[in-house]
């Protein structure tokens, strides 16, 4: 039996994709094997690469001009594999601070740069800092932010305007649920195992210009030109989590691409903020134009009820909702794949609770 996954990753996939994983699994296109099985240079899985790749450009409308790679190592691994391909030893780059994944990501670039931090959104990291209050430095090589915080649950409503450099993304936890514009972008990667598919993988997007200054010393599987050259198969790729993720791309386009599932996303965030502040024994501390449409942080208002949400959560079904160690209290990662119901079952489950223990 599924249960309702509010997991922040590794997260939930749409239970069509895993069913046709499933009934694929030990057959794959009528070879006999499994996709898992078969070369990565294989004419028929260089046709699942090249679809997904294709897919990916569609649903987000990436231009020729840029680079789409299918890596390793995970969202962690760019925060070094960035400023070893796009600076020189000892470069300017702007980091602007809103949280956990920034902070990693701010601590990975000192080792390589001189961080200027552009903004941040002051110690409880429940806000963003609004345009008028970044201020980058004259010879930026970059400028760095996480559109989405997933441990806090904060979320940019705006793009950052830098004033010339490029701008570096980390779109771990909100890749794909809204429609951008990747022109605002020179760098955008995220992590897989939140909004695309499996862990394992890591989209890179990259600016053409931006390719073919990585640092002497670093190792060619994660030098984006040399990756960029042989189409991310320079060695062999996670070939199982790329095939998936092309699956979840044919998944979203099915539903009728980003601007369907922009508006979904919007209703589930919409349902549950609502039942959060309508609520009188649940807070959330995020402003309310910086509240994450992914991952929704809430606590009870009387602590001590924590725990016990959490357990009885778990008996109704509704899996994960525990914070993140450095946040506490709970959080609902409401990713593509969590559908209407599961925001539903939890809202009610949460005026259920209240009506116990209120
Ligand atoms: C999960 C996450 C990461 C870390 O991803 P790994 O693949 O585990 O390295 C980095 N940034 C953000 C925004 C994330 O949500």
């Amino acid at each position: 039996m599924r249960v309702f996954n509010f997991a922040a990753g590794p997260a939930a996939l749409p239970l069509e994709v895993l069913e046709r994983a499933r009934d694929e699994l030990v057959d794959w296109n009528h070879g006999g094997m499994s996709v898992m099985e078969i070369s990565h240079r294989s004419k028929a899985f260089m046709d699942v690469a090249a679809r997904a790749e294709a897919d990916l450009r569609e649903l987000l409308g990436v231009p020729s001009h840029y680079k789409v790679l299918f890596l390793q190592g995970g969202a962690s691994a760019q925060f070094s594999f960035v400023p070893m391909n796009l600076t020189a030893q000892g470069a300017n780059v702007d980091y602007i601070d809103t949280g956990h994944w920034s902070k990693k990501a701010i601590r990975e670039a000192q080792r390589y740069c001189r961080v200027h931090i552009a903004g941040d959104s002051g110690a409880a990291y429940t806000s963003v800092p609004a345009q008028a209050e970044l201020s980058f430095s004259k010879d930026a090589e970059y400028v760095h932010y996480t559109p989405n915080e997933t441990i806090g649950g904060v979320e940019f409503p705006y793009v950052p305007r830098t004033g010339g450099a490029p701008l570096v993304a980390d779109m771990s936890s909100n890749i794909l649920s809204q429609q951008i514009d990747v022109t605002k972008f020179g760098l955008i990667y995220a992590g897989a195992q939140k909004n695309i598919g499996p862990a394992g993988l890591v989209v890179v997007i990259v600016r053409e210009d931006l390719i073919g200054h990585a640092r002497p010393g670093t190792p060619t599987v994660f030098d984006y030109r040399a990756v960029a050259a042989e189409g991310s198969m320079l060695n062999t790729p996670p070939t199982f989590a790329w095939y998936m993720a092309g699956l979840v791309f044919q998944w979203l386009k099915a539903r009728g691409g980003l601007a369907a599932i922009a508006q979904a996303n919007r209703l589930k965030a919409e349902l549950l903020y609502a039942a959060i502040d309508g609520s009188g024994s649940f807070r959330n501390a995020v402003a309310q134009d910086a509240r994450s449409r992914m991952n929704v942080t809430f606590s009870s208002t009387r602590p001590e009820l924590d725990a016990e949400f959490l357990r009885e959560a778990e008996g109704a079904g509704l899996k994960n909702l525990k914070g993140h160690k450095a946040a506490g209290g709970m959080r609902a990662s409401i990713y593509n794949s969590m559908p209407i119901e599961g925001v539903a079952a939890l809202v009610e489950f949460m005026r259920e609770f209240e009506r116990k223990h209120g």
